[in-house]
């Protein structure tokens, strides 16, 4: 397997493959790709402690689903909010996500 040089672009001094900046050209270099490091925590690690509302609601807006567009797209408030709390009161029932603490509660409530 032969290992190819970085082929750095003469305005930018930039590897587009790699991303490395060069000081001066010619710079030879194997080209190495950095690959993309994953997210510090895995996907369950990200979800868990979430609600189950919770879990839906970023699931949706992951995928661009966001309440903004649906009520724009509903003209109407979509109500996420609370079918979000629903959900995640249903979710605690099956073991899903932890009920928040009782002082985040109160301060939850004050907010409102
Ligand atoms: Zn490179």
């Amino acid at each position: 397997m032969s290992e190819s040089m970085c082929c750095y672009d003469p305005v930018t001094l930039t590897c587009p493959t790699c991303g490395h900046v060069a000081l001066r050209l010619p710079t030879y270099r194997t080209c190495r790709p950095v690959p993309v490091p994953p997210p510090p925590a895995g996907p369950m690690g990200l979800l868990s402690g979430m609600g189950l509302g919770d879990i839906t609601a970023a699931s949706l807006a992951a995928i661009g689903v966001t309440k903004e567009l649906v009520e724009r797209l509903l003209g109407r408030p979509c109500y996420c909010p609370a079918r979000q709390e629903w959900l995640n009161k249903i979710g605690y029932a099956v073991g899903i996500g932890k009920p928040p603490k009782k002082d985040q509660d109160v301060q939850t409530l004050a907010k409102d």
